[in-house]
């Protein structure tokens, strides 16, 4: 009978809740505000004939790699970030190598290199969810072929520093590192600029936070001229479809909309901080579009009350060191406010923190 290969029987899904989501999502790190208009106006110029052609790539990594300040040969295209890690999974990793992963973070790391056969290390924050670079120095092993990080860090919101990056890709030069830069837009910071330097260091990106085009799916991974005509020659030409390729430069060219966007993600993180803080309610630091909150153990009743008040947030307390915690994503300042308002309601309903207030 058919079964498919040992690696693969072991696997977890990746089943995110995605059904019935109906109200203010803060529950997936998304755009709540939603991509440029110019990417909306570019979208309904898309012809048949630019839907019956197969997609051209090329053109727009140019546009990409310009926007980054890299060369289009260290620019690949992806299918969001998620097909970036797979590609750099199927590129270095054969069974008997070591990925090391640093924990809790992004689920797909651990998915993809779990199914080449790898053996995965997890490296454990401590509960500050600092990054623990001492700790991931010491696990580095002459099999270790693939480091992922996430910075900033998901579910956390922290970011490891730029140094402790290279570092650890000076520490490990047999191993692929990927800086999984998912949320800079919100942070800042970035290892990009260091790829010429290195020939080892991966960094990715993606349209479906910032950018607002999550259902696009498009992603970049960026990384040494040296390495990415392997990562290429596992690629699917196709993986990135034609409505995607035609809108991007568009939501490039609208940094207005991005900055106004990035604006209010740094002023809701603030004001959520502070409003759970006057609950007594710790959340982590965060340079993301979302703050992890400690609710404690009523976090099941936090999520399920917040929901009947049209508001979605993610439970994330299965995931290693987050007991008890809950995933908040920050929207728009309007957005904000009514997470505010709902909030206060429920943290006296379900009596949550030390001072709760009326
Ligand atoms: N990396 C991180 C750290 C993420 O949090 C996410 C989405 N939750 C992704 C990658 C996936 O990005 P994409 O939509 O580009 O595949």
């Amino acid at each position: 009978m058919l079964s498919a290969r040992k690696a693969v029987q072991s696997l977890q899904e990746y089943h995110p809740p995605l059904a019935h989501r109906d109200g203010l999502r803060l529950d997936f790190n998304e755009n709540t505000e939603g991509c440029s208009p110019r990417v909306l106006e570019r979208l309904r110029k898309i012809t048949a004939d630019d839907l019956a052609r197969y997609p051209e790539r090329e053109p727009v990594e140019a546009v990409v790699a310009a926007h980054l300040g890299l060369a289009p040969q260290q620019v690949l295209l992806t299918n969001g970030v998620d097909e970036a890690i797979h590609l750099l999974c199927e590129t270095f990793l054969e069974p008997t190598d070591e990925a090391l992963v640093v924990t809790p973070t992004f689920s797909m790391y651990e998915i993809y290199a779990g199914a080449t056969g790898a053996r995965v290390t997890r490296v454990q924050c401590a509960a500050d969810f600092r990054f623990p670079l001492a700790k991931v120095l010491a696990s580095i092993t002459p099999a270790t072929r693939l480091i992922a990080v996430a910075s900033p860090n998901n579910p956390t919101g922290t970011a490891a520093r730029r140094g402790e990056l290279l570092q650890i890709a000076e520490a490990a030069p047999d191993a692929a590192i990927l800086v999984d830069e998912a949320y800079f837009e919100c942070h800042g910071e970035t290892v990009i600029g260091d790829i010429g330097e290195f020939e080892n260091l991966f960094v990715a990106r993606t349209f479906s936070k910032a950018y607002g085009l999550a259902g696009l799916r498009a992603g970049v991974l960026a990384g040494p001229v040296e390495q990415m005509p392997s990562v290429r020659r596992v690629s699917s030409p196709y993986s990135v479809n034609a409505v995607a390729l035609a809108v991007l430069p568009a939501a490039l060219a609208d940094s207005d909309h991005l900055s106004c966007y990035v604006a209010q993600v740094k002023n809701g993180r603030e004001r959520l901080a502070s409003e759970l803080s006057a609950f007594g309610l710790y959340s982590w630091p965060s340079h993301a579009n979302f703050l992890l909150t400690r609710i404690g153990e009523k976090h099941r009743e936090f999520v399920q009350a917040m929901r009947q008040r049209g508001i979605l947030v993610r439970d994330r307390s299965a995931d290693p060191g987050c007991d008890g915690c809950v995933r908040i994503t920050i929207g728009t300042d309007a957005q904000t406010s009514q997470l505010i308002v709902a909030l206060r309601q429920v943290a006296c309903e379900l009596e949550l923190g030390r001072k709760v207030k009326a």
